[in-house]
């Protein structure tokens, strides 16, 4: 079988060999890789978590790996503490992705994802990325009108509340803009505006906590 998939985790099985956990097109897997843990092997580099693969595997019901192309190169990122934090993020978030999803759509904006760490500030990344995958988790927050009152006339964003507060509501803040902007697609990381990551981070968290139903770190 041809597929692609993001290598979220691997383990180690029977005596020499691994097993890598993907997340694909088609949601979750597991592949083994025969003599995945001999240093000499073939196999040896195709285990590291964050890399995209390429790969051809076995038709079997339990899918063994014959051969693979990297697509990406995490270690690209080692030097950037930033980065390879951000991408631990990604993966842990994409571990814990419910089985009932739109796979496909999901994996597509996954990669897009973490090819851009490489050449993007890894605060906006996953800002953007976590953002986004909130409907994954079937949480859809209320930007358009006000959540407490309804009025349309929105200008601030509440973690606590879970969407958009009007001016009647609340004082202006600038999160609202940013969480409409990233919430919706745009062809380039680039074509999201800048802000400060470390106040949005901190909300994207807190509406994490407040509305995610998943252990997060970060
Ligand atoms: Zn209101």
């Amino acid at each position: 079988m041809k597929l692609e998939g993001i290598i979220l985790s691997s383990v180690d099985y029977k005596e020499s060999s691994k097993i890598i956990n993907l997340y694909t097109s088609l949601g979750k897997m597991g592949i083994k890789i025969p003599g995945g843990k001999n240093p000499k092997g073939a196999y040896l580099n195709a285990s590291t978590p964050g890399l995209i693969l390429d790969l051809i595997t076995t038709d079997s019901k339990n899918k063994s790996l014959i051969e693979y192309h990297p697509i990406n190169n995490p270690f690209d990122l080692v030097n950037d503490l930033s980065k390879i934090n951000a991408l631990m993020v990604i993966l842990d978030i994409l571990k814990k992705i419910p089985d009932e999803n739109n796979h496909k759509s999901i994996y597509e904006f996954s990669k897009k994802i973490i090819l851009s760490l490489n050449d993007n500030n890894p605060d906006k990344v996953l800002s953007i990325f976590l953002i986004k995958i909130l409907y994954a988790y079937g949480v859809n927050p209320n930007l358009k009108s006000c959540v407490i009152c309804n009025n349309k006339n929105v200008v601030s964003f509440s973690v606590s509340k879970g969407g958009a507060l009007c001016d009647n509501c609340s004082t202006p803040d600038d999160t609202l803009n940013t969480f409409i902007e990233y919430y919706y697609d745009k062809k380039d990381i680039k074509d999201y505006s800048d802000t400060d990551f470390k106040i949005l981070l901190d909300k994207i968290r807190n509406y994490y906590i407040n509305f995610v139903p998943i252990k997060i770190n970060f």
